[in-house]
C-alpha cells in the first residue's frame, strides 16, 4: 500500500494495466529543474550556489546574503511549481524515448510534490505533449511503486535523480530495475558513487534501450 492516502487514491483511479511498468520521476528526469530554478530564484531576488546536493543551505537572498531557511525554501519551491509552465522544459530526448516505450509499457510519472500542485503540473505536461498519468506523493515513493505494480509481479523500471527515492523503491520492490538519471550530470560530483545494482544513465538516448531491455522488450 502507498503510505500516502492521496497517492493511493490517485493510483486507484488508473485503468488496470498488465504491461511492464515504467515509473518516472519528473523534476530533473522528465522536466528540467535544477537548471531553470536558479533563474526563477534570481527573478525573486535570491541566488543558488550549490555546495551540496540540497537546496536548503544553498539559497541566499542576494541583497543581504541571508541564507534562506527551510520554510522559505518550501515557499519558493511552491511559487516555482505554480509558475512551472514559464520555467520547466522537457529534458533532452525524454519525449522521444517515452514515445518509443509507451506502446509496450505502462508509463506513470510519480512526482514528490505537494498534491496541491498536481493540476498545474498535469496541464503543463499535457501542453508539452506528455500524456502519461501523473501521480503526486508527499511521502516515500517505494510503497507507491509497489501498489502501482499490483499483485501479478510484472517487470518494473524506476527512474529518478534522487538516490533516496531509488533506495525507497528498492526497499519496497526488491526486483525493480533502478536507473539514476540526472538532467544535469555535474551534480553527480556531490553524490557518492551509485551502488552496483543501480544503473547510472548519462542521458535519455542512453536510457531508452537500457530501460527497454530491463522491461523485457
Ligand atoms: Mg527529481
Amino acid at each position: 500500500m502507498s503510505d500516502d492516502p492521496e497517492t493511493a487514491r490517485q493510483i486507484e483511479e488508473l485503468a488496470a494495466d498488465d504491461r511492464p511498468l515504467l515509473v518516472l520521476d519528473v523534476d530533473d528526469v522528465v522536466l528540467e529543474f535544477i537548471r531553470p530554478f536558479p533563474h526563477f530564484l534570481k527573478s525573486r531576488g535570491f541566488g543558488l550556489t550549490l555546495a551540496s546536493f540540497r537546496l536548503t543551505g544553498n539559497i541566499a537572498e542576494t541583497a543581504s546574503g541571508r541564507l534562506v531557511e527551510q520554510p522559505e525554501v518550501t515557499a519558493l519551491l511552491g511559487e516555482f511549481f505554480d509558475a512551472q509552465a514559464d520555467w520547466q522544459s522537457i529534458t533532452d530526448g525524454a519525449a522521444e524515448a517515452l514515445a518509443a516505450l509507451g506502446d509496450r509499457a505502462e508509463i506513470v510519472m510519480l512526482t514528490a510534490m505537494p498534491h496541491k500542485h498536481r493540476a498545474v503540473r498535469r496541464a503543463h505536461l499535457d501542453a508539452l505533449g506528455l500524456p502519461y498519468p501523473l501521480l503526486t506523493t508527499e511521502m516515500a515513493k517505494g510503497p507507491a511503486v509497489a501498489k502501482l505494480r499490483g499483485k501479478k509481479g510484472r517487470p518494473v523500471a524506476f527512474v529518478d535523480d534522487q538516490p533516496s527515492n531509488l533506495l525507497s523503491v528498492q526497499n519496497s520492490v526488491a526486483d525493480a530495475h533502478l536507473f539514476h538519471l540526472m538532467a544535469d550530470n555535474s551534480l553527480r560530483a556531490f553524490l557518492p558513487p551509485a551502488p552496483d545494482d543501480i544503473v547510472v544513465l548519462q542521458d535519455w538516448p542512453e536510457a531508452a534501450p537500457k530501460i527497454a531491455a530491463a522491461l523485457g522488450f
